[in-house]
């Protein structure tokens, strides 16, 4: 079945001439990544494509190759003929580009969180794949395109950032076999990876060092959290892009098996972000607080006080953690 949408989705791009491409508010490295590498791959084919993120592309991302080229509003070059989601689970997360989709004439959505609603005239969701740029790896090759250094970056990094450097547990023999097949076109990956993870603005760790002093733990130890206000952030002078990875440190903690980061977006409206370890499914725990995700990272947005949230979340956690 799977193959067979392989195959509808080739003929939708090779049908279109003027293609969009979006991803998901606070855009990652995958759907970053997977967008532009099969943009870049569309233009080889001569079609017309545009960039969409519904938020700004974080200054880390800032060497993707093509990524200036990334448009935060919507461009009326219409009318377009095609609309591809990337790394959306629901139409919600392309932000005000939702409105796209019933715009465009046809819309085809690339995905592969577990559990999602399809939407689109052809919806390709393997939740086998690690990453959205898997998916493109395997939809290029069936493509009359010519996988270049450029291209190769891209899906490298949406590989790269959405296995955690292949540590996490999505990480497939075939991930790695994937992404051997792009090292061996010799784009610089050691220094791709020191750029990812090795030049942090000052600003990430001092944000990280207040992050830690909101450290907190369960009495049974298997959970903990940490939390980030709106003026913390202000008097930092940081933004989105600065918290981004922090959840990983409550994670880390020898026994804890699922980590909580409750961000501040507005006056009592919370985003939270969780990861597990070794078992614990989050998506479905996030599905609780009307989110989502994968089995060991997830989000939702949460309305009410943090105490208040911070409670609901640790109830619901302990009693799925008692059940093991
Ligand atoms: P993060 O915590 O890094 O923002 O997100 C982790 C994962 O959870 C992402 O891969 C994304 O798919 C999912 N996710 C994050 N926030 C939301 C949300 O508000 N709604 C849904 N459905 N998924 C989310
Ligand atoms: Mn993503
Ligand atoms: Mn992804």
């Amino acid at each position: 079945r799977e193959k067979h949408l392989f195959t509808a989705l080739v003929d939708e791009l090779s049908r279109a001439g003027k293609i969009a491409l979006c991803g998901h508010v606070m855009p990652d490295g995958d759907c970053l990544g997977a967008m532009l590498a099969l943009g870049l791959a569309l233009r080889q084919m001569g079609k017309r494509v545009v960039f969409y993120s519904p938020d700004p592309v974080p200054e880390m991302y800032g060497f993707l190759p093509g990524v200036h080229e990334v448009q935060v509003e919507i461009n009326e070059q219409l009318p377009l003929e095609l609309f591809i989601s990337v790394d959306c689970s629901v139409p919600d997360r392309l932000g005000h580009f939702k409105e796209l989709l019933d715009r465009a004439g046809r819309v085809v959505v690339i995905d592969h969180h577990a559990g999602s609603v399809a939407f689109g005239n052809v919806y390709l969701n393997c939740p086998a794949f690690a990453a959205a740029g898997e998916i493109v790896y395997e939809l290029l090759t069936m493509l009359p395109v010519v996988i270049d250094k450029d291209i190769a970056t891209c899906l490298y990094v949406a590989m790269a950032t959405d296995t955690g450097s292949f540590r996490y547990d999505n990480t497939s023999y075939r991930t790695h076999l994937r992404a051997a097949e792009l090292l061996k076109l010799g784009f610089p990956v050691a220094r791709i990876n020191k750029l990812l993870y090795e030049e942090k603005p000052l600003i990430s760790l001092q944000v990280l060092g207040a992050a830690l002093q909101t450290l907190g733990i369960s009495k049974c130890g298997r959970v903990a959290w940490m939390s980030m206000q709106r003026a913390t952030l202000h008097s930092l002078n940081a933004t989105d892009e600065h918290v981004d990875g922090i959840i990983n440190y409550p994670r880390m903690i020898r026994g804890v098996e699922l980590a909580l980061f409750f961000r501040e977006l507005e006056d009592e409206k919370y985003k939270v972000s969780l990861r597990s370890k070794y078992y614990l499914d989050v998506n479905k725990l996030a599905a609780c607080f009307g989110g989502g995700g994968h089995p060991r990272a997830a989000g939702c947005v949460v309305n009410g006080k943090l105490e208040d949230i911070k409670s609901r979340f640790l109830e619901a956690a302990l009693k799925e953690l008692k059940d093991e």
